[in-house]
């Protein structure tokens, strides 16, 4: 998988169809910055620290070096309904962990002295609405690696229920490999998490 591909592998939100936006985790001073030949990673001087082209070479300057980290981990999300995540990290009860939204996967770039490979890592989706819960959580990346074939050692967590269930009774599923790149809304989603975990 190449950047661009990765980069546009989720343009919009699934749930609230907002565009996506970028941000590298590791590097939270830093901004990450879409131009047209590539990503860029721009430190506080305003200049780039990093550039990666999307003709698979990149650019890293000396000061850059040693805040770097290889792979490097860029996050696409949803920023509005990943807000929520906030509230995921205070002490909370599990049925309250359930009500978050959340739209987002990892990309992640490996890179030699003047070259990088790009592939996705997992891709997150968390939805609710006032009666149920869906989670999705799978391992999208390798499958461009392995073209259609579905690999194996890839899962897919899907997690599925109601506010009201006992926590038994939720329904937890692992899944060899969902690839849910072309579900591009909730209603899409529900449908194809609701099949799934009534057919396990
Ligand atoms: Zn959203």
């Amino acid at each position: 998988m190449n950047l661009l591909e990765a980069l546009n592998y989720r343009n919009n939100c699934l749930i609230c169809q907002q565009p996506m936006e970028l941000k590298c985790p590791e590097l939270l001073t830093f901004n990450v910055v879409l131009v047209s030949k590539g990503l860029m990673l721009v430190g506080k001087a305003r200049k780039f620290d990093l550039l990666f082209n999307f003709d698979g070479t990149c650019q890293i300057t000396p000061r850059a070096i040693s805040s770097y980290f290889c792979p490097l981990k860029v996050v696409k999300e949803c920023p509005t309904c990943c807000q929520q995540k906030i509230t995921e990290r205070m002490n909370m009860t599990t049925v309250q962990n359930l009500k978050t939204m959340r739209c987002a996967y990892g990309i992640s770039i490996t890179s030699t002295e003047n070259n990088f490979t790009t592939t996705i890592d997992r891709e997150t989706i968390k939805y609710h609405d006032s009666i149920s819960f869906y989670h999705v959580n799978t391992s999208v990346g390798q499958y461009s690696k392995y073209e259609d074939d579905t690999p194996n050692e890839l899962q897919t967590e899907l997690l599925h229920g109601r506010f009201e269930d006992k926590l038994d009774q939720l329904s937890k599923l692992y899944i060899p490999y969902l690839n849910i790149s072309k579900i591009k809304d909730v209603n899409q989603l529900i449908t194809k998490i609701k099949l799934l975990t009534v057919m396990s």
